[in-house]
Order: structure tokens, then C-alpha cells, then sequence
């Protein structure tokens, strides 16, 4: 009993929600240095980024590169790339903003690099 078929429950929403992050999921993730597809990696939470959809990141089993990628409009991601690039730096590992604003890095996800 009560197991109308309603719509718009929190529960629901949630699922939808997941639903949706499942299908932006990309079935794999190429590191940029090694060229090594793997598929254990996460999404990230990115409220802040406009137009962005989603956000997923992980690391190379291989070379422990961090490998990150946006999902969302193409300039919406083009922008969001460029200024991850900028606060990243030259040899920044990579990492994200979590919602007040500090920097999260990957590090404690895995395995340190080298
Ligand atoms: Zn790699």
C-alpha cells in the first residue's frame, strides 16, 4: 500500500538526479600523459561553474596523473578549462573548489604521485 506512482518525491528527484549524472557519465577517462583509459573515477560536485553540467575526475592507475574533465556547454567547458589551466599553474596538481570556496586536492583520493 502507498505505492502510488507519484511524481517529484525528494526520493524521486534524487534518483532523476542520478539518473542524469549517470547519463552524462563518460564510460571511461583517458589520462592526458599516458593515454591510459580507465574507469574508476568520480563526479564532482561544481556548483559554481555556469553551463557546466557536470564534472568528473580521477586518477591514472598508471602514471597517478589527475585526470579531470567537464561536461556541459561548449564554451561553458572551454571556459571552465581555461581557468582551471590559470589557477592550476604550471605543475599545480589538480583539484577543485568545494562550496566555501577552499581547494580541494585529489590527493587524498589515492595513491601520492610519483
Ligand atoms: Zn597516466
Amino acid at each position: 500500500m502507498g505505492e502510488a506512482k507519484k511524481r517529484g518525491t525528494p526520493q524521486e528527484r534524487a534518483e532523476q538526479a542520478r539518473a542524469r549524472l549517470d547519463a552524462l557519465r563518460p564510460a571511461q577517462l583517458v589520462c592526458g600523459a599516458c593515454k591510459t583509459a580507465f574507469t574508476t573515477f568520480d563526479a564532482i560536485p561544481a556548483p559554481d561553474l555556469r553551463g557546466i553540467d557536470a564534472v568528473f575526475g580521477g586518477q591514472c592507475p598508471s602514471c597517478g596523473n589527475d585526470v579531470l574533465i567537464f561536461k556541459g556547454e561548449p564554451q561553458a567547458v572551454a571556459d571552465a578549462m581555461l581557468a582551471w589551466e590559470k589557477m592550476m599553474g604550471a605543475d599545480a596538481k589538480l583539484g577543485y573548489q568545494s562550496d566555501d570556496g577552499r581547494h580541494i586536492a585529489f590527493e587524498d583520493k589515492g595513491e601520492e604521485l610519483h
